[in-house]
């Protein structure tokens, strides 16, 4: 018979990983074996991104069938808003739950270049994440009076649209009051955008979890591109020691000691937990798992109201 993990009397911080839909059948097969490399781990859940609007959202529910059939792991998926009916995203939410997904990441998602909005189309995320809400309430017998888990996005580096850090943090207070039950940060290279991210949203009264947000900077092409469209920048010493590096394997070894170096130091901040960009690429997440140690870490008693609730995060 099988053994249920017993529970940890010490509760490790918080992980998790993003993973995205294949676009193929034999990128599918990878992505298959990805995920059986990272269950291994034991996160508390996997991420599923979805692109804009009610597009390749097939490919969204065949990873995130196979995470729900195939694996002990809990779906996070993400739904953006942009470019979608309120109709597609009811049926969309409806499609999540029906297959026993409880946790979902409200997104507004990058607004492409000449966007026509639809008529009922929704300017900011927060709205999705009241949809989410409504669509529990017209679901809550199905539900049986068991509770979503509604994650928003948060930036420590200032988002590309917005005026002021300030004001990110006043859109982070306003999914917060619309039923968001936890944050995930975008990608920062320097652990006081994090801690600076937290001390503004305490101030201004955001109570739940911001769970910061990795990507193993292993890759400087990548990290480039994430330049390119989230407008933050890694160092350039880093950078520039990547750029340097003799062969790939020396590429991993210095962009996982950066990274591990960032985690350890948000860790040690009272971060709630960590949750990795992996690309779906395991072995660089992997990399920087077991140069981290996690067991080592407890969160209990840390001063930041941010430690993670159970029933705060997916499930
Ligand atoms: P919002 O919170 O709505 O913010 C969007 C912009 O509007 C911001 O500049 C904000 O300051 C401004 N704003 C919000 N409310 C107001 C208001 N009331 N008045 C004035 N301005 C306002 N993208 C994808 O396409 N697919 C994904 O799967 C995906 N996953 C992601 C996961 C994480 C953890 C993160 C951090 C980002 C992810 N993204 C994804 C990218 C995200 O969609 C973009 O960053 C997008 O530009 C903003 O989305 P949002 O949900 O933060 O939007």
């Amino acid at each position: 018979t099988e053994h249920l993990p017993a529970p940890s009397p010490r509760r490790r911080p918080a992980l998790s990983y993003e993973l995205f839909p294949a676009r193929t059948g034999s990128s599918f097969e990878r992505l298959q074996q990805t995920v059986a490399q990272l269950e291994h781990t034991a996160p508390d859940y996997v991420s599923v991104t979805s692109r804009t609007g009610y597009q390749n959202f097939a490919r969204v529910l065949e990873l995130t069938d196979h995470v729900l059939e195939h694996t002990r792991l809990r779906p996070l998926v993400h739904l953006t808003s942009v470019g979608a009916r309120r109709e597609h995203l009811v049926a969309a939410i409806e499609a999540l739950l029906d297959r026993g997904v409880r946790g979902i990441l409200a997104l507004r998602g990058d607004v492409p270049e000449g966007h026509v909005p639809e008529d009922d189309e929704f300017p900011f995320a927060r709205y999705l994440v009241e949809l989410i809400r409504e669509v529990e309430r017209d679901r809550s017998a199905l539900l049986a009076g068991g509770r979503l888990a509604i994650g928003v996005a948060a930036y420590p580096v200032r988002h590309p649209e917005s005026p002021t850090r300030q004001h990110d943090v006043e859109v982070l207070v306003s999914k917060a009051r619309s039923g968001a039950d936890f944050a995930i940060t975008q990608v920062f290279f320097d652990p006081a955008d994090y801690c600076d991210l937290v001390t503004r949203a305490r101030r201004a009264g955001v109570e739940i979890p911001l769970v910061p947000g990795f990507i193993p900077a292993t890759d400087p092409k990548r990290l480039h591109r994430l330049a390119e469209l989230s407008g933050v920048h890694a160092p350039r010493e880093l950078l520039h020691a990547l750029e340097c590096a003799a062969d790939d394997a020396e590429r991993r070894r210095i962009g996982t000691r950066f990274t591990v170096d960032l985690i350890r130091g948000v860790l040690d901040a009272g971060a709630p937990g960590l949750h990795l960009y992996t690309f779906n690429r395991h072995a660089e997440a992997l990399d920087v798992l077991d140069a981290l140690d996690l067991d080592r870490w407890s969160t209990a008693g840390t001063p930041d109201p941010g430690t993670p609730d159970p029933a705060a995060t997916p499930h």
